[in-house]
């Protein structure tokens, strides 16, 4: 692997759960698009939170009260820079499943007519596909080749005046494919049809700019770009954002209350309804810090060359085969291998110290479309390396032996 933008060494000792040992064996933690691990920066301001500044945001004028209020729409704003948004078109959810359900349920489900599609693609997560049809719509997903690459032609030829959203990954957490959103994005407005992006696996590795992009809603989860779990954001754009109603009533999201009726906040607070997950925002808020600190760009280089380091080395072993290779690739490897259970996998590397993941990832439909049960799976993160993906090999080799 050529030389390394980060310093692993420096990078690794910010994670202390790293030091773990598995079994006895040191962990490569290589379960990611999963969750990623925190910095001991994140889980500090967390706790400097609790310590120093805990107190319900919005509704008190005390000092701890004006602290916590402070930090919480700090954390909106640094949230807000991430992606180019503007401050208050970023509303705080517990995260992308969240966020995406809300889209369903405040934007969607009020316009739609019987019949109305929305258009997502074969790869997409459960998250992407089940509110949209909790809420009534049909959806319809666009094909995929064996490589696990979006057929652009046929979602073009999806699009339709039945198609009230288009609904699409940044990049799949099963395959690792990158899908061209800023192409969708514009042939789709050509059509007067909004967009939503889901960037749960895309965020910690690939800059976003929301304005240039366009795009009408985003969401992310704050646990897949080291943060912590249970927090998440929903960025639409402002005319959705005052045309949809609150999904949830209760403290702060109104403007007035009385028996015959209420008035709404302002957004972003109007779906925001009661005490908030402000140590979440907080610890948020600081790992976007932490990945600014190093540089996403040296972040994307560095996965990338693991990536390439790690796929022919993989491609080598007896009997596995890669399920997605696209050419335009996140440091995701799924795989399957003859003779033994993506499970029985996942046990024996976990014998080994790596952590991986295994199953149908959230992505029923893919699987069937890719006639696997389940794969394996093994994410890249920042702080991984090439002993990692030597003692996956290691490990996938021990696979064969014991199973092959
Ligand atoms: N979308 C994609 C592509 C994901 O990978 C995930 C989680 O793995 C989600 C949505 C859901 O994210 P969360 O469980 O954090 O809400």
């Amino acid at each position: 692997m050529s030389a390394s933008p980060l310093d692993l060494k420096e990078v690794r000792a910010d994670f202390p759960i790293l030091r773990e040992s598995i079994h006895g064996k040191r962990l490569a933690y290589l379960d990611n698009a999963a969750t990623t691990q925190k910095p001991t920066s994140v889980m500090a301001e967390m706790d400097l939170y609790y310590v120093h500044s805990n107190a319900n945001v919005h509704r008190a004028v005390h000092e701890l009260a004006a602290r916590a209020t402070k930090s919480y729409e700090a954390a909106r704003e640094r949230i807000a820079q991430w992606i180019n948004a503007p401050r208050d078109s970023i509303v705080f959810t517990r995260g992308t499943t969240e966020s995406i359900n809300l889209v369903a349920r405040a934007y969607l489900q009020p316009i739609l007519q019987p019949g109305d599609e929305v258009l997502v693609t074969t790869m997409e997560h459960h998250s992407n596909i089940v509110p949209w049809q909790l809420v009534g719509a049909k959806t319809v997903a666009a094909p995929i080749n064996d490589a696990g690459e979006l057929d652009i032609d046929a979602w073009r030829a999806m699009l339709n005046p039945r198609t009230k959203l288009v609904a699409v990954c940044h990049v799949s957490n099963a395959l690792g494919t990158v899908n061209p959103i800023a192409e969708m994005i514009s042939e789709a407005h050509a059509r007067g049809i909004p967009v939503l992006i889901d960037d749960a696996q895309g965020i910690a590795h690939l800059r976003m700019d929301v304005a240039a992009l366009d795009a009408d809603f985003y969401a992310a989860s704050a646990h897949k770009f080291y943060g912590p779990t249970g927090f998440g954001f929903l960025y639409a754009k402002r005319e959705h954002l005052e045309a949809m109603t609150p999904l949830q009533g209760g403290g702060d999201m109104i403007d007035t209350v009385s028996f015959d009726g209420s008035t709404w906040n302002e957004v972003p607070y109007k779906f925001e309804a009661g005490t908030p997950d402000m140590a979440g925002a907080i610890g948020a808020a600081t790992a976007l810090e932490y990945l600014d600190s190093i540089g996403l760009d040296a972040i994307a280089t560095h996965e990338h060359a693991l990536l390439e380091y790690a796929t022919p080395k993989m491609q080598a072993i007896k009997g596995l085969k890669l399920i997605g290779t696209a050419a335009n690739k996140s440091g995701i490897l799924s795989f399957v291998m003859d003779g033994a259970h993506p499970h029985d996998i996942g046990s024996i590397l976990d014998q080994a110290g790596v952590a991986i993941r295994t199953g149908h990832h959230c992505t029923m439909p893919l699987m069937q479309r890719l006639c696997v049960p389940a794969t394996a799976r093994a994410s890249l993160g920042l702080y991984n390396g090439t002993d990692d993906i030597d003692q996956l090999i290691d490990g996938l080799n021990m696979v064969n032996r014991l199973l092959g």
